[in-house]
């Protein structure tokens, strides 16, 4: 079967009805067959026939026999945290999304767990950081938002020389463009939230393993502290990745158009394109006229998040990023002028447009604020001015 297919067509077709839709579960506990028997369900925390449902789904997509669907992107990066104890270590990459930066900085520590950031583009950095506490390799690629690529066959065979796990967060490309499990990596983590469920409307992640006793301890975890993704949630969440494989060609493919504009603007000092998957980023030199350039768009919609069908437009730096720590920000921040772009479904011609009459609008404002001193602007972006999730 072809992942196009797949998507569409890979779970059980055998509702006694001949529903073509899976049914919703939506219920919270199961009646047993006896005072002192299980059936296969009992309780829809420890497990939600929706649930699974979709979670095998997504286990086939990334090439795994095994999954887990929680309610959160964060809260199955918590979960692999777990894997790892008190005097254990995490070398993670060191251009993470900005929760798992803060979870790793503000939480890991309060368990004892010691964290260290690696580059993780630097297959040799890796490997001399990895020491004989090293439990855990957690890395994203491309990362986000600078859109470096790491070589995951290589890291994935450097993580088992060594005997130890290699996460990767593959939310940004999905399983239709990467598929990490298939490359070596132990675990494949989601914010399904994004491209998986590509539709703005599900908060979801997802923790996806071949290895048995992996996928053990992931459940245990979620199980008991309460994070798997609901009922309704998990059946929203399948109808997304239905249409994931032509969401990702159709976004992919105006993405590509999107960096090739933007590469020819004047006003760009940058561009960061992985040359695939929906997000672009570039900057500009000074963070004023992002600034003002994020706020004239109109089609690309100011929010967080990224690869949903409707294009969206952030300053990661003062967004999605502005939960990186203080202290780390000088090293794990992206610059302040950086400017995220995820493409949506719309017609390209309508997005290309709409970016053309944003720099008009950016650079007018530039030349009306002489007092600006052009081409300068802080190499990271200091404390976050807009908003303090802390
Ligand atoms: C958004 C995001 C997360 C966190 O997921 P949520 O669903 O928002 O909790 C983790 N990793 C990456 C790469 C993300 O973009």
């Amino acid at each position: 079967m072809k992942l196009a297919t797949r998507c569409v067509r890979a779970f059980a077709e055998d509702d006694p009805y001949g529903a073509v839709a899976p049914p919703i579960y939506q219920t919270a506990t199961f009646r047993q067959p006896s005072a002192v028997t299980f059936g296969e369900y009992d309780y829809s925390r420890t497990a939600n026939p929706t649930r699974t449902l979709v979670e095998q789904h997504i286990a086939g997509l990334e090439h795994a026999r095994f999954a887990c669907a929680f309610a959160s992107g964060m809260a199955a990066i918590t979960a692999v945290t777990r894997l790892v104890q008190a005097g254990e270590e995490i070398l993670a990459g060191d251009d993470l999304y900005g929760g798992t930066t803060r979870l790793l900085a503000k939480i890991a520590p309060r368990q004892g767990i010691r964290v260290r950031w690696v580059d993780a583009t630097d297959p040799e950095a890796v490997e001399q950081e990895i020491g004989p506490d090293t439990r855990l390799l957690l890395v994203e690629s491309p990362t986000n938002p600078l859109l470096r690529v790491a070589d995951l066959e290589r890291l994935a065979a450097l993580a088992r020389r060594r005997g130890v796990l290699l996460a990767v967060d593959n939310s940004l490309l999905s399983p239709v463009l990467q598929r990490p499990i298939a490359l070596g990596a132990h675990l494949v983590i989601h914010s399904a939230t994004k491209v998986l469920c590509g539709h703005g409307d599900v908060m979801a992640g997802v923790v996806v393993t071949d290895d048995e006793d992996l996928h053990r301890q992931i459940a245990f975890h979620l199980n008991a502290e309460g994070a798997g993704l609901a009922p309704f949630d998990s059946w929203l969440l399948l109808r997304g990745v239905k249409t994931l494989a032509l969401r990702v060609e159709r976004q992919s493919a105006s993405a590509r158009k999107v960096a090739r504009f933007l590469a020819e603007q004047p006003g760009v000092r940058q561009v960061f394109d992985p040359g695939v998957g929906p997000v672009v980023s570039f900057t500009t030199g000074d963070p004023e006229l992002s600034r003002r350039f994020v706020e004239a768009a109109r089609w690309f919609t100011i929010a967080v998040s990224f690869g949903s069908v409707t294009s969206s437009i952030s300053l990661p730096c003062f967004m999605s990023h502005a939960g990186v720590p203080a202290e780390l920000r000088g090293r794990l921040a992206p610059p302040a002028d950086l400017v995220r772009l995820s493409v949506g479904i719309e017609d390209p011609d309508d997005l290309l447009d709409d970016l053309r009459q944003a720099f008009t609008v950016a650079e007018a404002g530039s030349r009306s604020s002489p007092g600006h001193p052009a081409g300068t602007r802080s190499e990271v972006c200091a404390e976050p001015v807009f908003c303090s999730p802390d």
